[in-house]
């Protein structure tokens, strides 16, 4: 047995922040990793000379100015830093009835190319996203640090009167209501669905306006940067910040149980039966790994359940890593695009299709003269389970070669052109990353009010809290730094540090 002030379960990005955050205070922080690397959904792996992201690779929060520029500030946090590209595009749009658009880094030169498809509706294009930016203002101008955490709240409030009550007005909105305020034209809602679910993975409609006037806006303040290296080396450069603190970090060290006495956390015990005690736990499991895994039954809190019954799972994806010879990408490809053929398919399994080229921005992650492609698309593991290993090995093969039909007609020749490929399902996703259902995170199961319904970091049971995409704000890598932030702030203000 062995005594640490914080214990962290997981090493995603949301994990690491707490931990880093923390060790830099002076807390002595055990991080308990049960896979081999860092980073989760923010991790990588090798192949034949190709170094593939597992998830994420349009990352934001890398900004110099600002607050939420909150990557770049937690490796600062640490003394430790990255080389980013910066890309100039967030996202090439291929939509049905032509939609073709670009995505610039430069806002005025976005609303020319969405107005060019719209021309009647350019005032209200341009109201809608003005009012983003006047969410995104307000957050970009106060240290995003616990909402649970009521000094810190009058501190802000005090400091920045108004951006906090313009904070408040939006919390609860959804932005389809703001942009339906705006905009009439179905086409141009459609577009907006979109731009809300290829991050969000729910329509305008479901998505809380915080997350959208955050991300509309930023891409193009901070903008979108790529990690030279590939995305992994954001968590590898956190844990070196880790160590350097004085943290330490334990790789296939699967927590099995969170151990609870007198109704409080107080230590884990791994798969290994080895115990480990603490003053404060942290999981950056999912919630329904979380309390669903790590805990018994009669110990789940009630406030978990009803936050079940308000949020579900999101579907898993299936992931193609594609190499393929350099000539197979047209003069002029951008990184990052988002196919869909059919607007009746966007939230369907093999309806979007994501696809990210990260070796336009850094090519040492392919052998030279080759590129990386990486196309995901939503999948629910249901129709992955009970298959024998043929059979799985043929649904694999057939939904691989649909995605490839779909991505010739944008990069023809990308079949005679393949080099590598493997495919990840939902079962891979749940097997390699720890994510129940190899969940993307939480969606509302209904239409909520904003972000209201989003859980913060402390939990029901003393001394266990929780971080990263299950809790306050949501998913991707930005937002669960915020989420990082948040944790570590509350858990420094409860030791008294
Ligand atoms: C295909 C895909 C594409 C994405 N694209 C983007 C993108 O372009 N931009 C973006 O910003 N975001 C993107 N995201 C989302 C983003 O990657 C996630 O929201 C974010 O990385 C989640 O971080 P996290 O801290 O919540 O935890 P995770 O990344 O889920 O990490 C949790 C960690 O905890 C470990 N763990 C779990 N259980 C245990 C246990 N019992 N014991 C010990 N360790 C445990 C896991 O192994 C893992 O390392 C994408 C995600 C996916 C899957």
């Amino acid at each position: 047995m062995q005594a640490s002030d914080v214990i962290v379960i997981g090493s995603g990005i949301g994990g690491l922040v707490t931990a880093t955050q923390l060790a830099v205070k002076g807390a002595k922080v055990m991080m308990l990793e049960r896979y081999l690397i860092p980073g989760g959904s923010a991790g990588y792996f090798e192949r034949q000379g190709y170094r593939f992201d597992v998830g994420a690779s349009m990352i934001f929060g890398f900004g110099h100015k600002g607050t939420t520029n909150l990557l770049t500030r937690a490796l600062q946090a640490v003394n430790v830093s990255l080389e980013v590209v910066p890309d100039s595009v967030q996202i090439h749009y291929h939509l049905p009835n032509g939609l073709n658009l670009k995505v610039d880094r430069v806002y005025e030169k976005f609303l020319q190319n969405l107005t060019g498809y719209f021309p009647n509706q350019s005032q209200e294009i341009r109201r809608f996203y003005d009012e983003c930016w006047k969410v995104f203002h307000c957050l970009n101008s106060i240290d995003l640090l616990s909402l649970e955490e009521p000094r810190y709240l009058m501190r802000v409030f005090f400091q920045h009167p108004l951006k906090c009550l313009g904070l408040v007005k939006y919390l609860p909105q959804n932005a389809g209501d703001v942009a339906r305020r705006y905009i009439q034209d179905p086409q141009l809602l459609k577009f907006i669905d979109m731009e809300c679910y290829c991050w969000s993975v729910v329509p305008a409609d479901m998505t809380p306006m915080i997350n959208a006037g955050m991300v509309f806006s930023d891409r193009h303040y901070g903008g979108v940067n790529y990690p030279k290296g590939g995305v992994g080396q954001i968590a590898q450069k956190l844990v070196e910040g880790l160590i350097k603190a004085g943290g330490e970090i334990q790789y296939q060290a699967r927590v099995t149980k969170i151990i609870i006495e007198n109704r409080r956390a107080v230590g884990v015990q791994l798969a290994s039966g080895q115990v480990y005690r603490a003053k404060r736990i942290v999981s950056n499991a999912t919630r329904w790994d979380t309390f669903g895994k790590l805990m018994s039954q009669q110990e789940i809190p009630s406030a978990e359940i009803n936050w079940q019954q308000r949020y579900h799972k999101s579907p898993s994806f299936l992931s193609l890593h594609i190499g393929v010879k350099a000539e197979v990408l047209p003069k002029g490809t951008e990184c990052h695009h988002i196919i869909l053929e059919d607007w009746e398919k966007m939230t369907e399994s093999e309806g979007t299709l994501f696809v990210s080229i990260p070796t336009l921005l850094d090519p040492d992650l392919a052998p030279a003269g080759h590129h990386i492609i990486h196309a995901f698309t939503p999948h629910w593991i249901d129709e992955w389970r009970g298959l024998c290993a043929r059979m799985y090995e043929v649904k694999k093969e057939e939904a691989a070669w649909r995605i490839i039909e779909r991505l010739e007609k944008i990069f023809p020749g990308l079949n005679a052109g393949l080099d590598y490929l493997e495919v990840g399902t939902p079962l891979t996703h749940r097997r390699f990353l720890g994510r129940q259902d190899g969940t993307y995170g939480p969606i509302p199961r209904r239409k909520l009010r904003g972000l209201l319904g989003m859980p913060f970091n402390r939990t029901p049971i003393p001394g266990l809290y929780c971080v990263g995409d299950s809790t306050f704000p949501g998913q991707g890598l930005n937002a669960v730094a915020f989420s990082g932030f948040a944790c570590a702030h509350r858990i420094a203000v409860d030791l008294g540090m």
